[in-house]
């Protein structure tokens, strides 16, 4: 089958996805001469449909890909992810041409702020600076003072002198956390959530920390459990030193290194491939089967082959967004610990 036969079957369905190709191998085929003939470098995020991991030339975290962008020598960066990843990638490498399978995957974290509300807010707190997590639009980076990822997202409050108001946003559990991390009370946080996250809940956590009393917990600290995970260490039901808050990319790390038998995740469940192949011999259960990004998952088969073949679709930022929005991503960089966000 040609590239164009395969190109033939491609449609949008009924709920907006791309859709009509299988991973098959004369897809595989297909995608890598495409690629080679466009001199375009692969990135998929761990949330990402397996079969848009194995493909990818690399594999990894928002943070950790736009890093692989800014340094690639490929003339294109494909980018397998949600919208404003697209776009920081192209905030770090402004020359370069991004494209994303799909420019309709969006995220609803992302959208809990928008850039007039953010200006709002800070109409309201005229001293404060802006702390906003990586999952932000070029716009809102642009009205920031420095990005933070949930790695560093303790560190860079930290690095703020004591006295110093700070508006965070937007997500209200990476904010909680910071500010019980911190102690401080002069940070005040947008009440923005990701819906996929927040449907991770203390009831689910639980639940299967009854149902495997030994397991090691991993938990991303944008999740609804996130303060269960911490109450369940803090009335003995789990060991404090089971509960686990990390990135991304922080839990392939762990993973790699568990001695468990079964550990529990609580994020994105497309999350599991990676820490399968990290550690075949590990049980990873999800807290939350169902936890499923949908905006993720847009970037099906099919979406990839037709970017890869028609060029689309690209991924723009204005240039005073972005020269403003660098600058907050670069002051957290300098901060150190840039580790990984979601
Ligand atoms: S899982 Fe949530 S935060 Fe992540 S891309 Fe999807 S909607 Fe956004």
């Amino acid at each position: 089958m040609t590239a164009s036969t395969l190109l033939d079957q491609i449609y949008r369905n009924s709920d907006g996805v791309w859709t009509g190709v299988e991973p098959t191998d004369e897809w595989v085929r297909e995608v890598r001469r495409l690629a080679k003939e466009r001199n375009a470098v692969i990135l998929a995020h761990n949330y990402e449909l397996p079969a848009i991991q194995d493909i990818a030339d690399y594999v990894g975290d928002s943070l950790a890909l736009s890093r692989i962008a800014a340094e690639t020598d490929a003339d294109t960066i494909v980018f397998c992810g949600v919208h404003f990843m697209a776009e920081t990638a192209k905030i770090l490498s402004p020359d370069k041409t991004v494209l994303i399978p799909d420019a309709q995957a969006g995220c609803s974290l992302a959208d809990s702020l928008s850039a007039e509300e953010l200006a709002e807010w800070k109409a309201e707190h005229p001293d404060a600076l802006v702390v906003s997590y990586i999952n932000t639009t070029a716009a809102v980076k642009g009205l920031t003072d420095v990005c933070c990822t949930s790695s560093n997202a303790v560190d860079v409050v930290k690095s703020l002198p004591e006295e110093q108001e700070i508006l965070f946003g937007p997500d209200q559990f990476l904010g909680a956390h910071v500010r019980r991390e911190t102690g401080r009370d002069n940070i005040h946080v947008w009440a923005g959530e990701c819906h996929v996250h927040a449907g991770i809940s203390g009831a689910s956590l639980q639940q299967q920390v009854e149902e495997h009393p030994e397991a090691d917990l991993f938990i991303h600290p944008e999740c609804g459990c996130a303060n269960s995970a911490i109450y369940l260490a803090g009335e003995g039901t789990v060991p404090t030193d089971r509960v686990h808050m990390l990135s991304t990319g922080e839990m392939i790390s762990e993973a790699a290194k568990t001695s468990q038998s079964t550990v529990l995740v609580a994020t994105e469940v497309g999350m599991l491939h990676q820490l399968r192949k990290a550690n075949p011999a590990v049980d990873f259960q999800a807290v939350n089967n169902r936890a499923a990004c949908p905006y993720m998952k847009m970037i099906t088969p099919a979406a990839l082959l037709r970017c890869l073949a028609v060029g689309a679709d690209e991924v723009t930022v204005e240039e005073h967004t972005a020269i403003a929005a660098r600058q907050a991503v670069e002051r957290m960089i300098a901060i150190g610990n840039s580790g990984s966000g979601e």
